[in-house]
This record gives structure tokens, C-alpha cells and sequence, in this order.
């Protein structure tokens, strides 16, 4: 054993206080941290625990009591000018002899202390913020309704070409300006944790039928193509949030359109997992659009990201949404995932977890009802596409032909938008084309821009015949 003297000078060198105490709570000795600590010198040996620990200690009636030092783990220790500061301890019982080690966590308190208040200070921030987006939102929809309403009622009432195209104009821009509305407080609600997955019955059929259709317009619009194939072990009906499954896949569908301008656009849905009631379903959007780089992949899904500025100018939008698609997903205990090459299309696929809902299967309602469901054309894959754009392959050939007839009738009809995207597309086609032929395709796109029919026929005209000239010399 160690002589007495040599534990002292290590318990001295201890940056812990130590106590040693008898059975009546009288201090025997006291090391150097201690005294130190609490602001005494030599006459700290002899002094009672109580007068050190008072709030510890005195609960118990009738003075000092040994068991009640041995329960003691944090507590406040006394200065000897009355000042305390909190202490985390152990008590050790020998024979007659006890040992109380004590540590001083007033900084941890205080840091622990900060730390509440800095998120107290962060939850109160993120509340106004939040009201705040919630007021304004609200405030904002209201004369956005309130301009689309009226404008409706003018259209409603016929009104002449030139006007009814700027009324149109108008009309979209509300619907953009609530899209845009309504991302904002999504994403404010989601953030703040607030947001709540519904659990409802469903027709899941009649959901992806629906959210196809709304897209239907613009899909027309730019003479894309679209396959849809769901899996038909799929229950009919389901339960889970509708609404926010509509709007993750209208979110990649309506991505999907934007960033294409020639080709196909497909959606397939399988069934991965079944397990009682609760099942997993796997989606997959894929285009052949623009394409997004592996550089630009790491942006996506972050707020407030589109891969680069060009694309808000050219395609407009907050990119708010697949920040927005990826949380609702994972909400749905689900998760995202992208491939994709530049130039070659995007594929972004997604799972969900829903449960089937208890209702009978109305037979033959899938295939009766969903025009879009299950057309089994064939969806080529990326490779095909190099097809598209390499001049003179029969798919090129094939796909100028079917732009041109549609270009020509938006011609004829003054569905000026459409025809620019048609004018568009047959210019990107036309892009590895012989240098007279891309020209024809340029001047073309800028008269159907000018929305002059005389000339934009005129140049139709010219680019059919270098076409046809081209084409029948290969
Ligand atoms: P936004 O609301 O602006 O469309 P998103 O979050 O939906 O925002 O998309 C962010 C960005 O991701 C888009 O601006 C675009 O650059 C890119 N992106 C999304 N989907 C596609 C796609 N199918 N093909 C090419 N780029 C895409």
C-alpha cells in the first residue's frame, strides 16, 4: 500500500475534487482542486459535507445522513462566500472512512443551456417564417384566383383571336404563379416537420390515368409520345395520400415534357414488394429529352437548384419541385433515384409504400376506362435516340416527316405556339443535316416565331424541297 503522503500528493495533482469524509459527514481531508474549487484553505478539513451540499443534504431531517451522500450524483456545491456552481459526483463508503469525487460541469450546463435556448430561438424563427409564408401565400392566391376567374369569364364570353391568345397567355401565367404558390408552402411545410401523409382510399388506376391526362395538352403540344405500362397485379384500389402521389408523378412527368422536345416519354409502375397489406410499388419516368450531366445530378434534388440558369430562362420554374418530390417520397418510406446521360434522355426512377384497401377488384374497369394504360408500343432505348438526331436514318427521316405534317396544320389553323414547337424540333433534327437544309429549318423557326403565315408557308415550302431533294439523293 501505498504510504499517505504519496496519495495525497496524487489526489493534490487531481484535477477532480476529492473529499475524504467519516460517517458524520465531517471533511477529514480535502485535496488541492477542492480547495481550489471552493474557495477555502486548510480549515476546508473538518467542515461538514451539509454546509457544502446543503440542498443534498438537508432534505434529510435530522442532520447528516450517510445514505443520502451515497445516492448523491449532481448537485450544487457552496463556495465558501455562498456562491455554488453544479457538480456531477460519485461516493464511495469505506470503513469509517468516505470518499465523495466531484467534478465542476458549470460550462457544460451552461453550453447545454445555450444550446436550448439557440434552438428554442431557431423553432421561433422557423415558426414566424413559416406564418409568414402562410400569410403571404394566402394573400397572394387570392388575386391570382381572382384575375384567372375573370379572365375565364372574358373567354367564356368570346372575344376576338388577337385578344383570346393574350387572355390565354394570362391564364397560363396564373397557373404558373399558383404552381409556384403552392411549392413554396409545401416546402415551408415540410421543413418546418409539419407536413402529414394522408391515408385514404384510392382508385390507383384512375390516379395515373388522371395525372397522364392533365399532361396530355403539352405532350400533344410538342408531338411527343407516351407509353404508360403498369403492372397488373397492382391492386385497383389503395390506401395512402393521392394527392401527393399525383403530384411526385406529375412533378417527374411534367419535367419529362418540359425537357423534351422530340421523342417518346415512358412510365412504368411495378410492384416490388406485397407483404400482408402493405405494398411497394416502383415507378420509373423516363424521356428522351435533354439530359442531365453526372456533375448536374448532384444538384438536383436540392432547394431552390435547376442545373444551371440557362435552363430558368429557357424552361422557367423555381426548382423547388424534386426538392419538394424527394422529401413526399421519403415521407412515403421511399426513395429516388436517377440515370441519365446528356443528350440522351433522363430515367428517374422512385419507390412508394401504400397499403391495399380491402375493396373487391371491379373487374375489366383498367382496361375499359384508361385509354393511356398499357399501350404496348415499343419505347426504344437511349441508343435509338442518336437515330432520331442522325440525319438521315429512317427514324430521323420518319420523325421530320410527322413534325412537318403537324407543323404545317398549327400553320394553317394559326396555333402559333405549336407550331414553334414543331419548327423547334425540326430544326434539332435537322442538326447534323447538310448546311443548306439547317439553314431552311433556322429561317423557318424565325418567321413561325414572327407568327407571319405568308412567309413562314413561303419558307415551309422551300424547306420541304431541300428536304425531299436531300433525302431522295441518299
Ligand atoms: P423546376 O420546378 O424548376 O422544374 P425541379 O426541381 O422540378 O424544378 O427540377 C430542377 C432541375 O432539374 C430542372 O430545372 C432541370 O434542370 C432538371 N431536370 C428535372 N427533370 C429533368 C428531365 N426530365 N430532363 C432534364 N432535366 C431535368
Amino acid at each position: 500500500m501505498l504510504p499517505r503522503e504519496d496519495i495525497h500528493n496524487f489526489a493534490d495533482a487531481s484535477l477532480e475534487i476529492i473529499l475524504k469524509f467519516d460517517d458524520h459527514g465531517n471533511v477529514l481531508y480535502a485535496n488541492a482542486s477542492a480547495k481550489g474549487e471552493l474557495g477555502y484553505g486548510e480549515e476546508l478539513t473538518g467542515i461538514s459535507l451539509d454546509k457544502l451540499l446543503p440542498a443534498e443534504l438537508h432534505l434529510q431531517e435530522g442532520g447528516f445522513s450517510l445514505e443520502a451522500a451515497l445516492q448523491m450524483t449532481e448537485g450544487m456545491m457552496y463556495r465558501k462566500n455562498g456562491t455554488c456552481f453544479p457538480v456531477q459526483m460519485a461516493v464511495k463508503q469505506g470503513s469509517g472512512q468516505n470518499l465523495l469525487f466531484a467534478n465542476n460541469i458549470a460550462q457544460r450546463v451552461e453550453t447545454e443551456r445555450k444550446l436550448v435556448r439557440m434552438k428554442e430561438e431557431m423553432e421561433e424563427t422557423l415558426k414566424v417564417r413559416n406564418e409568414f409564408v402562410a400569410n403571404v401565400t394566402h394573400e397572394l392566391r387570392t388575386p391570382v384566383n381572382g384575375i384567372r376567374g375573370h379572365v375565364t369569364n372574358l373567354l367564356e364570353n368570346g372575344v376576338s383571336g388577337e385578344v383570346k391568345g393574350t387572355l390565354d397567355i394570362i391564364i397560363r401565367c396564373c397557373d404558373n404563379m399558383s404552381a409556384i404558390i403552392n411549392n413554396i408552402l409545401d416546402f415551408s411545410k415540410l421543413e418546418a416537420g409539419k407536413f402529414v401523409i394522408e391515408e385514404k382510399e384510392f382508385n390507383f388506376y384512375k390516379m395515373v390515368n388522371h395525372t397522364v391526362e392533365t399532361n396530355i395538352p403539352a405532350i400533344n403540344g410538342k408531338g411527343l409520345r407516351i407509353m404508360v405500362n403498369i403492372d397488373k397485379t397492382i391492386p385497383e384500389y389503395l390506401i395512402g395520400d393521392e394527392l401527393r402521389l399525383t403530384q411526385i408523378l406529375n412533378n417527374f412527368l411534367s419535367n419529362a415534357v418540359k425537357f423534351t422536345s422530340v421523342g417518346y416519354i415512358n412510365i412504368e409502375v411495378t410492384k416490388t414488394v406485397q407483404f400482408d397489406d402493405e405494398i411497394e410499388l416502383f415507378f420509373v419516368v423516363s424521356d428522351t429529352g435533354i439530359g442531365i450531366s453526372p456533375e448536374e445530378k448532384d444538384k438536383l434534388f436540392k432547394s431552390f437548384s435547376q442545373v444551371d440558369a440557362s435552363i430558368t430562362r429557357k424552361y422557367g420554374g423555381t426548382g423547388l419541385g424534386l426538392a419538394i418530390t424527394k422529401q413526399l417520397i421519403e415521407l412515403m418510406q421511399g426513395s429516388v433515384h436517377l440515370d441519365s446521360e446528356k443528350g440522351k434522355g433522363s430515367s428517374f426512377s422512385f419507390s412508394v409504400r401504400l397499403h391495399v384497401a380491402q375493396k373487391e377488384k371491379e373487374e375489366n374497369l383498367v382496361s375499359e376506362h384508361f385509354e393511356f394504360i398499357n399501350q404496348n408500343q415499343e419505347m426504344p432505348g437511349y441508343d435509338n435516340v442518336e437515330k432520331f438526331f442522325q440525319f438521315g436514318t429512317p427514324e430521323n427521316v420518319q420523325e421530320i416527316q410527322g413534325k412537318m405534317e403537324k407543323l404545317i396544320l398549327c400553320m394553317e389553323v394559326e396555333a402559333w405556339d405549336k407550331a414553334e414547337n414543331f419548327a423547334h424540333n425540326i430544326k434539332e433534327l435537322l442538326e447534323q443535316a447538310p448546311k443548306d437544309l439547317k439553314r431552311a429549318a433556322f429561317r423557318l423557326e424565325m418567321n413561325v416565331r414572327k407568327a407571319d403565315h405568308d412567309k413562314s408557308v413561303e419558307q415551309y415550302e422551300s424547306l420541304k424541297a431541300v428536304f425531299e431533294e436531300a433525302i431522295g439523293g441518299m
